[in-house]
């Protein structure tokens, strides 16, 4: 099986990536949590204030008929503490009728509220005529910033869970009307005498949708990245390996020599090293093209890599296609001595493969030159050996064809 590892850079790239993501999602997220807390705090409260505007509205038209009369029933009994003339009276029939006035709707109606399982809501005042209106701890609280601040309005969430309420408390103003039974209390026009407040049940669930949502966007995107992201540095992997490789014979190719002449050079400043370098050309090769025929001399170009590619034994040797027919090896930490024996194999072997070459002068099958140099930390760069290896290759050429020469040593070349 074929396992692909990710190269760190791609790795990289994706983790920046999906953090960048995921932080975006989570970002978003707590975005939408928040409005949608918002536009749910607007609904409930555009509710308190509708509520309250409407029992309002009911009070002042009770106030402005200066009260109603109705029928005394259990639930309806005359009000101790309003203290009005006229309060009771008997119609012509005998009917016991009772004055009931805002205060008193309100507290009806609050008390027939109560017993639903839904809106309730209360009168209430700092100073209640009626014990029973005293304020709950946080309408006193709310009644206190209406009188002493000018606040407007109060709301708040209340309880947990399925048991949660919305709270809304509005004040209540002292008007005209108000003054006919509240006169006697020292009521003042215009001030803040009390308030109604309203409390109803609210579901408020945690925002799933919201947070599954999101959590399905960013686990999915983060796998999409991760998917192609694995996909694309295998692809660049396989295009940068492809971008080394020499298309006819399969070994490395010059660009990729050129790069890791470059890196073992960079070592041999550092460490001092020798460093030695082989170029091969196979001798008589455009007569093998006539003779063999172009075809042929492509196979003949595979076979002889393939045959130098097995020379080299160590991991940093490397043999690329320098170009044409010619072949340059790379052979880290090895001496000019090393070199001319690797050299020497390398023109063994190729002879060795036995490939017919009935043009060739020097040998009936093909061959090879090669030429050696070897760097001690004395050369300036990599072109300078390079140069020396080819002076030396056109030194084996001069001297005969399927030779291997070192560039320091002409005159003890070995040959066989
Ligand atoms: P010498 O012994 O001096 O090296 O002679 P030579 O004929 O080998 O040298 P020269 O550089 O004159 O010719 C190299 C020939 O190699 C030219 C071309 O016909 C052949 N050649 C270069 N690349 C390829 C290739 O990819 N395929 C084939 N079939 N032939 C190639
Ligand atoms: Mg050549
Ligand atoms: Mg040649």
């Amino acid at each position: 099986m074929n396992v692909h590892y990710m190269t760190t850079r791609a790795k990289r790239y994706m983790i920046t990536t999906i953090t960048l993501w995921l932080m975006v999602v989570t970002a978003s997220a707590f975005w939408n949590v928040r409005q949608a807390d918002t536009s749910n705090l607007e609904t409930y409260l555009e509710n308190g204030r509708s509520l309250f505007n409407l029992i309002v509205t009911m009070r002042e038209w009770n106030s402005q008929q200066g009260g109603i009369y109705l029928p005394v029933t259990n639930n309806i009994q005359p009000n101790p503490y309003l203290d009005v003339p006229n309060r009771d009276v008997t119609t012509t029939s005998g009917q016991e009728l009772t004055l009931v006035n805002p205060a008193y709707m309100t507290r009806l109606i609050g008390e027939l509220a109560a017993t639903k399982d839904h809106v309730k809501f209360h009168i209430t005042s700092s100073n209640p005529i009626r014990p029973l209106n005293a304020p709950a701890d946080w309408e006193a609280s709310a009644l206190s910033a209406f009188e002493q601040t000018g606040k407007k309005e109060f709301f708040a969430y209340s309880g947990e869970g399925n048991s949660q309420v919305f709270r809304y408390m509005a004040p209540l103003y002292v008007q005209q009307s108000c003054l006919k039974c509240h006169e006697k209390q020292g009521y003042k026009l215009d001030e803040v005498r009390g308030g109604i407040s309203i409390s109803f049940p609210v579901n408020i669930q945690p925002h799933w949708a919201i947070i599954i949502s999101h959590i399905l966007i960013g686990l999915v995107v983060s796998g999409l990245v991760f998917f192609y992201g694995r996909k694309l540095d295998l692809t660049l992997q396989t295009m940068e390996e492809l971008s080394n490789v020499d298309g006819l014979t399969g070994i490395r190719n010059r660009r990729y020599f050129d790069e890791a002449l470059d890196r073992e050079f960079s070592y041999c400043l550092r460490n001092n090293p020798p460093l030695s370098v082989a170029i091969c050309d196979i001798d008589e090769f455009k007569a093998y093209n006539d003779a063999y025929g172009h075809q042929a001399g492509d196979d003949c170009l595979k076979r002889v890599a393939q045959a130098l590619g097995e020379v080299p034994r160590r991991p940093g040797d490397l043999v690329a296609r320098y170009g044409g027919e010619e072949f340059c090896i790379i052979l880290p930490t090895t001496d000019a001595a090393g070199a001319l024996l690797i050299g020497n194999l390398l023109k063994s072997k190729v002879e060795a493969l036995q490939i017919p070459h009935k043009l060739n002068k020097v040998s009936p099958f093909v061959t090879i030159s090669v030429g050696l140099a070897t760097f001690h930390g004395d050369e300036l760069n990599k072109i300078a050996l390079i140069n020396k290896a080819d002076l030396a290759l056109y030194q084996a050429k001069h001297s005969g064809k399927n030779i291997a020469i070192l560039f320091d040593d002409f005159s003890d070349a070995t040959t066989n």
